[in-house]
């Protein structure tokens, strides 16, 4: 036996009982005659004193940080407690102890704030592993995991494997391939989600299926991105979405309950697509905080409907009647009140103008005004506007005094974008976004298609597999695909499809997304057409779908939850890698594998690849 107790585990309670530990040498600490160990494992920190009659034992065979170390003794009460760690109230008086196995000198201190950088901890990562930080992010990892499969086992769905090494699925990223030795010259790929397997169980009558599975995507990477993550991949059968919608919001919040012990008793807020991006400025709003956008001038095709309503309703003619020639000549003018901040100094709106003068945000400057207290208006246009049309704009954005309403103008979608990113800003500095407070958001109605200018084509906007309203299914069968005239693709009939499926959105973050899907052959058919391909291809990528679809698909829909950055944000991190074992860096690498890696000549030649290698 190597141990009777963990390091975590011993109490007042267990005073004079004589136990073994093993672990990990924390710290050394020598007074005279005496040794303390802080002696570490996965549970906890239990301190050992090593006394007088040890110590030739010791000076013989010294320790050192990170050795593995099996010591016996007798609990006693501290005189010196530590109330800071569960076991601080007792320590061990070592009768014998015998070192297990030695360790070099650790490259990082193998603490809670440690010294080791990113790159360092990430090629020693068995050793950042050990830190507690890193460990309580596997253990929160480990617990919503664990609260998914009892949810799912309780409510009725099975846990299907489905394969790794198959043919691409086209969901919007590059695969990643892998070539068969058997079978020269053809490739395997890895998937970018099962989805087309889920889809094909669901003919096959496992009505509620469920996997917690690794997906593959040959992406650009970003601190929330990997080449492979993982999924809580759903999919049910004789469902609308709104029995999905219900199904899963069970499912997180009895996430939120298992994990963080947060009862999340209200309903799911829903908001459309279009909602969504007009109030916002993005599909994915953090609802934790108001902050709406005001639209006071907007390409008359985007959001037609909405912009005529709002014209109309913008109090005093919005920016009508003046004349600014930056807001002229811009397609697009967003503004939006922050609350409190008429007081800021021209230092503050400086930093606030270069903020949105980035590179990442790329707008060419800053307009405000500031709503003070006393009922008038200052402003950085206010040459261009009268004092009234300043309240307009102000009371259009729905500032109050003491407010700061913003103001960026400029191409659409940059404007847009550029104010989506301005108010999640103003939203952290202002502290109305906090790390233990959330709020999800039901994202509904998005559109099937986008526009891709290059092809001249429609892409779809979630997957091909995603069904268009019911209401729309008519419009897809009944019209031609093809954008003849690409000026006005917005008048085309598919432009205005909406597409059967919905987002979940965590504080700003999209944590999953799925979709009715389609399960007739003809509408499938003419969704791969609507896609550009021609029915060969369709027939090579999905003849096996397609054939499927033949033998009594039953209605069905799913959805999908990012696994890791759930995890991040019940975590209250910003990054997905702190939340999985052994991820890799920005560049894709592995570095404490070193991989990728080239690979002999031999395994090349078995595998028929003759192209030279560059190391
Ligand atoms: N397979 C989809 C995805 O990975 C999710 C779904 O539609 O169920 O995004």
């Amino acid at each position: 036996m190597y141990r009777s107790h963990t390091c975590g585990e011993l109490r007042i309670a267990n005073v004079n009982e004589t136990i073994t530990l093993a672990g990990w040498v924390q710290t050394v600490r020598k007074f005279g005659a005496i040794t303390f160990i802080d002696l570490r494992d996965r549970y906890g920190i239990t301190q050992l004193l090593f006394g007088e009659d040890l110590q030739a034992q010791i000076d013989a065979n010294p320790l050192g940080r990170e050795f593995v170390i099996q010591a016996t003794g007798k609990v006693s009460e501290r005189s010196n407690k530590n109330k800071n760690i569960p076991t601080g109230e007792v320590e061990i008086i070592v009768s014998s102890f015998k070192i297990l196995n030695r360790s070099a000198v650790p490259p990082f201190t193998i603490t809670d704030e440690t010294d080791g950088g990113d790159d360092l901890r990430m090629k020693f990562r068995y050793l950042d592993l050990r830190r507690n930080a890193v460990k309580k992010n596997l253990e929160l990892r480990y617990a919503v995991g664990r609260s998914t499969r009892n949810y799912m086992h309780e409510n009725g769905f099975m846990d299907i494997e489905t394969p790794f090494l198959i043919k691409s699925t086209p969901e919007g990223a590059r695969d990643f391939v892998v070539p068969s030795r058997m079978n020269q010259g053809q490739f395997y790929a890895l998937p970018q989600s099962p989805q087309t397997f889920k889809q094909l169980l669901m003919v096959s009558g496992y009505d509620r299926y469920y996997q917690i599975v690794k997906c593959f995507r040959d992406e650009d990477l970003r601190a929330d991105r990997q080449p492979e993550f993982t999924q809580i991949d759903c999919e049910m059968s004789f469902v609308e979405q709104e029995d999905i919608l219900n199904m899963f919001e069970g499912l997180v919040k009895q996430i939120f309950k298992d994990v963080k012990d947060i009862d999340y008793a209200e309903t799911v807020e829903r908001m459309t697509w279009e909602n969504a991006m007009w109030n916002y400025g993005n599909d994915k709003p953090d609802i934790r905080f108001g902050m709406k956008l005001a639209n006071l001038k907007f390409p008359a095709h985007v959001f037609a409907e909405k912009y005529e309503a709002a014209k109309a309703s913008l109090v005093g003619g919005g920016l009508e009647g003046a004349s600014f020639p930056v807001f002229e000549e811009a397609e697009t003018v967003i503004a939006f009140a922050a609350p409190g901040c008429s007081e800021y100094s021209r230092k503050q709106t400086d930093e606030l103008t270069e903020w949105v003068k980035r590179p990442q945000i790329g707008m060419k400057g800053l307009a405000f005004i500031k709503c003070n207290t006393d009922g008038t208006y200052k402003s950085s246009i206010d040459k261009f506007f009268t004092e009234d049309k300043l309240k307009a704009i102000a009371d259009a954005a729905g500032a109050k005094a003491g407010d700061l309403v913003l103001i960026l103008a400029g191409a659409e979608e940059r404007t847009r974008k550029a104010t989506s990113e301005l108010r999640l800003e103003m939203g952290k500095r202002l502290g109305y976004r906090k790390d233990n407070e959330f709020k999800l958001l039901w994202v509904l109605d998005f559109p099937l298609f986008e526009y891709d200018a290059d092809e001249n084509r429609w892409v779809a906007r979630h997957h091909p597999f995603t069904s268009p309203k019911p209401s729309d299914i008519e419009v897809m069968i009944n019209n031609n695909p093809a954008i003849e005239n690409p000026e006005k693709y917005l008048e085309h009939p598919y432009a205005n499809i909406k597409a059967n499926a919905y987002d979940m959105v965590l504080n700003g973050n999209e944590i999953g997304g799925g979709s009715i899907r389609i399960f007739q052959r003809e509408l499938q058919e003419k969704m791969f057409a609507a896609l550009g391909m021609s029915v060969e291809e369709s027939l090579h990528k999905f003849g096996f779908l397609l054939g499927a679809f033949e033998y009594g698909a039953p209605p069905h829909g799913g959805l999908a939850f990012g696994f890791d950055r759930l995890c991040a944000i019940l975590g209250g991190s910003e990054s997905i890698r702190d939340f999985i074992a052994f991820p890799k860096n920005n560049s894709g690498r592995d570095v404490m594998l070193d991989a990728p890696a080239t690979i002999d000549d031999k395994q090349l030649k078995e595998l028929g690849i003759t192209h030279p290698q560059t190391p």
